[in-house]
């Protein structure tokens, strides 16, 4: 290693949203380099250009400000080791393929793509795979088959070419993986992987890869277990290039499963189970298709956090509740798992209520009573408050395309459907509804009277000042006036503490409402 200190790097494609399980990948990078006080790299891999995406490389980086994930140097944070948009190092690599070309571990193939799809075509027709490796390389047309001046008169004259690396087979490439072990794949395996493409002048993923992570440093090389089929070639370029006694150690990380645990967690599932699969919500630039955002559904960035840390790792204690800073204490990756981690989202949700609840009410209330204005209501923060402290240990039912499921209130949104009498009188009742046919009979409306003209003597409309007076009343009469109370001033079987409702809705509210039930019902 060039240095001691440990520098690891998040290197996203802007290809469109980041995907959660691309969160999780950042999470722990940063976990690591924090833990051990060394550097995280944020680095734009956007050497692709057919499938650059206008405003992804920004809502990457919007993203992780808003989950307090902070890099220490790269795109939009400079440090000394830039720059860091690889489409911006184009000369750099140039010189690097020159110098695997010198040294004759890469070589320049013309083959066009149609050339390629017959040879393709051909060696399926004889139910084979083409590979353009050490067994058909000699008959392709590349400088190998050409010789140097051929070669030259092609480039000479504008015929574009790829640069190829040269593998050798028959040898056993060892990949040592933190999480993973001692990963072995014989070379046999590997194509001659395309490294450069003269027609763009740019490299491909791999030859970047590896050029950025040496100059740049990378100690460690902590990504996604679906470029571990990608390790042994890199591993072979670094030894290419004469690198590998500073070559990263690399650490490849489980896949996020569907929450059902079978196969790869998809965007499909969260629109069928109704959970976001991105931080942010995006709006496709092409399609203008609206792919909803774990910050927009009501998640609190601490919430996200937590819940991803532990989807592929934990701490091996019972904790589950923890903040970044102990997180980074605990952190481990050679505990990481091997095996996929299942996308539970209904953790999610509780993971989002326990953080809500570490909240004060008064801290919910500014999200609350913007929820409300979008319901065409005005509410100050104090009234919504104290809304927030009556129904916050309430139960929700909710939809999914699988039917309703019920949670505890896990998010300021669930709040609304529990909410709305708090802020609209009832303005019919049901009468088949069951809570009323129940609590409704003869009689009851003359009961409801007595009880709103008792009502209209107090003065002090708190909910002690209430009981003071209504609580006798009950004693004294043997009328049990609860439920109807409740049909009155909700408008069905459901709501806080009586007193604690009427209080909040005020004595002219809450006559008026009684007034319009014992009307309507009687
Ligand atoms: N650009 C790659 C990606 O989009 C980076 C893979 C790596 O970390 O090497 O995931």
């Amino acid at each position: 290693m060039n240095s001691s200190k440990v520098r690891v790097r998040f290197a996203p494609s802007p290809t469109g949203p980041l995907h959660i399980g691309g969160v999780r990948t950042a999470l722990y990078n940063y976990l690591f380099a924090r833990q051990h006080g060394g550097d995280l790299i944020f680095r734009i891999e956007d050497t692709d250009s057919t499938r650059f995406v206008p405003g992804a490389e920004e809502y990457i980086i919007e993203a992780f400000h808003w989950l307090g994930i902070q890099f220490d140097e790269g795109v939009s944070f400079g440090g000394n080791y830039g720059p860091y948009r690889q489409s911006e190092r184009k000369d750099i690599y140039k010189k690097y393929v020159g110098q695997l070309l010198q040294a004759g571990r890469a070589y320049i193939a013309f083959d066009t793509p149609e050339e390629l799809k017959a040879r393709r075509d051909e060696a399926e027709g004889a139910g084979q795979k083409f590979q353009y490796d050490a067994s058909t390389r000699m008959q392709m047309r590349n400088s190998l088959t050409l010789g140097a001046e051929e070669t030259q008169r092609l480039i000479d004259a504008g015929e574009p070419y790829v640069v190829r690396f040269l593998i050798q087979p028959g040898e056993d490439v060892h990949v040592d993986d933190i999480i993973r072990g001692d990963v072995v794949i014989n070379s046999s395996v590997l194509d001659d992987k395309v490294l450069w493409k003269s027609a763009d002048q740019l490299p491909t993923y791999h030859l970047a890869n590896i050029v950025d992570d040496h100059l740049m440093e990378v100690t460690h090389v902590i990504r996604g277990e679906e470029w571990l089929p990608s390790a042994p070639l890199h591993v072979l370029l670094y030894r290419a290039f004469g690198w590998e006694d500073t070559m990263p150690r690399f650490a490849h990380l489980p896949l996020l499963l569907k929450p059902d645990g079978k196969g790869k967690l998809s965007k499909r599932d969260g629109d069928r189970l109704g959970f976001p699969v991105f931080p942010l919500e995006w709006h496709n630039p092409e399609t203008g298709e609206v792919s909803s955002g774990y910050r927009e559904q009501g998640y609190l960035p601490e919430a996200v956090v937590n819940f991803l840390a532990l989807l592929g790792w934990n701490p091996g204690d019972d904790q589950e509740l923890m903040s970044l800073q102990e997180m980074v204490q605990k952190f481990n990756l050679e505990k990481c798992s091997k095996n996929g981690a299942r996308f539970d989202y209904v953790k999610g949700f509780w993971f989002n209520r326990e953080y809500l609840l570490r909240r004060s009410d008064a801290e919910w209330a500014p999200a609350f009573v913007s929820l409300l204005a979008a319901q065409g209501i005005t509410c100050s923060e104090e009234r919504a408050a104290q809304v927030v402290e009556l129904m916050k240990s309430k139960v929700i039912e909710y939809q999914t395309n699988d039917g309703p499921r019920k949670r505890n209130v896990s998010f300021v949104s669930d709040l609304w459907p529990l909410c709305r009498f708090f802020f609209v009188a009832p303005t019919s009742f049901n009468t088949e509804d069951k809570f009323i046919r129940k609590n409704w009979k003869e009689g009851t409306a003359a009961e409801m009277q007595q009880m709103l003209n008792l009502l209209a003597t107090v003065d002090d409309f708190s909910a002690e000042g209430q009981k003071a007076v209504v609580d006798p009343w009950v004693e004294q009469t043997g009328i049990k006036p609860w439920n109807a109370w409740r049909v009155c001033l909700v408008g069905e079987g459901q709501g806080p503490d009586m007193y604690a409702l009427s209080a909040f809705l005020g004595k002219e509210e809450v006559l008026r409402r009684m007034d319009f039930a014992i009307a309507t019902l009687q």
